[in-house]
């Protein structure tokens, strides 16, 4: 037994009965699978993941023989009580996604949520999560981040995704499939300009683990000449951090500069340009910032002012 493998054992006793562990599990690199979460896959009663054939695999590289049961998005409404069940009879359940830390953009959250509710104790095993892994080697800020994972599909939902992201000043955390990636960089490049700091994080932990930056149009090149394969976590840099303007610049404030100048006589393009130089806002984020009643409004009464 090496010094980890004692350290598991002499820390306390688990998994103890009754007890829900929420296990991290390697992003990519078997070897991050820590001794502690090896030895509670082993020894709990049970283990929750997304797919159990997934997760038989993973078991059968730890030589591991344990009970599965498919917990993910389709069945949650229908497990969450058989497993509250369980955990109340005393049994320890393990909780598992195919990759990382179950509950980030992963099933988990509402097993927690009514484990807790219950009065279970849920303890986390934790493990490698990509979203914190790249945030860390991103070199863009860490003190203050907000994780996004993957956007809103619906087109308005996104869109209000994106307008809060253009100017959200904290590092910005977002996962997204490979073949959606260049459609994702598109749209940072539209709403929050080329020149916002950005690194695309790929196949973190693996062989061909890359890291591109470092700004969202140079990004965007890349990706438009070399085909997004793999896995891919982007850290955006947040909107203070290549602005010259007044850091705590809102989009009232933002509003209010456009109304201003197109009652000065600007078409809203021009207003979009002008601010757009000042800020680095993309011009179509800032276009898009002017409802139409609103625009129409100044600009009949600007006419009528004429
Ligand atoms: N719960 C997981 C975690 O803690 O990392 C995330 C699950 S989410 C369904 C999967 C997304 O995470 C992928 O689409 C990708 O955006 C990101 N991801 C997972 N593994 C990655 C890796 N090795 N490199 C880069 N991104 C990864």
């Amino acid at each position: 037994m090496d010094c980890l493998e004692k350290e598991v054992f002499t820390q306390r006793a688990e998994p103890a009965s009754g007890n829900l562990y929420v296990i991290g599990t390697p992003i990519g690199n078997l070897a991050d699978l820590s001794p502690r979460a090896k030895l509670i896959l082993k020894e709990v009663s049970i283990i929750a993941c997304e797919d159990t054939r997934h997760s038989g695999q993973l078991l059968k590289k730890l030589s591991i023989q344990n009970s599965l049961l498919s917990f993910h998005k389709h069945n949650t409404k229908s497990r969450i009580p058989k497993l509250l069940k369980d955990l109340k009879s005393g049994l320890s359940i393990g909780l598992i996604s195919d990759a990382g830390l179950p509950g980030i953009s992963d099933p988990g959250e509402e097993l927690i949520k009514a484990a807790k509710e219950t009065g279970c104790n849920v303890i986390c095993i934790p493990g490698p999560c990509a979203a914190i892994t790249a945030l860390v080697s991103s070199g863009l800020p860490s003190n203050r981040f907000c994780f996004e994972g993957f956007l809103p599909i619906k087109n308005k939902d996104r869109k209000k995704a994106l307008s809060a992201i253009a100017l959200e000043k904290r590092t910005t955390v977002l996962y997204e499939a490979p073949h959606k990636l260049i459609k994702l960089l598109e749209e940072l490049s539209e709403y929050c300009g080329n020149s916002r700091p950005i690194e695309v994080a790929r196949e973190l932990t693996k062989r061909y683990e890359e890291h591109v930056g470092s700004t969202v149009g140079e990004v965007l090149k890349y990706f438009q000449k070399t085909k997004p394969r793999g896995e891919f976590t982007i850290i955006l840099g947040g909107y203070s951090s290549n602005s010259n303007e007044n850091s705590s610049i809102d989009i009232a404030e933002l509003k209010e500069k456009m109304l201003s100048l197109i009652k000065d006589g600007s078409t809203v393009s021009f207003a979009a340009k002008e601010i757009s130089s000042k800020s680095g806002l993309s011009k179509r984020f800032l276009y898009s910032l002017m409802n139409k009643n609103q625009t129409s409004n100044s600009q009949e009464e600007n006419k009528e002012a004429k």
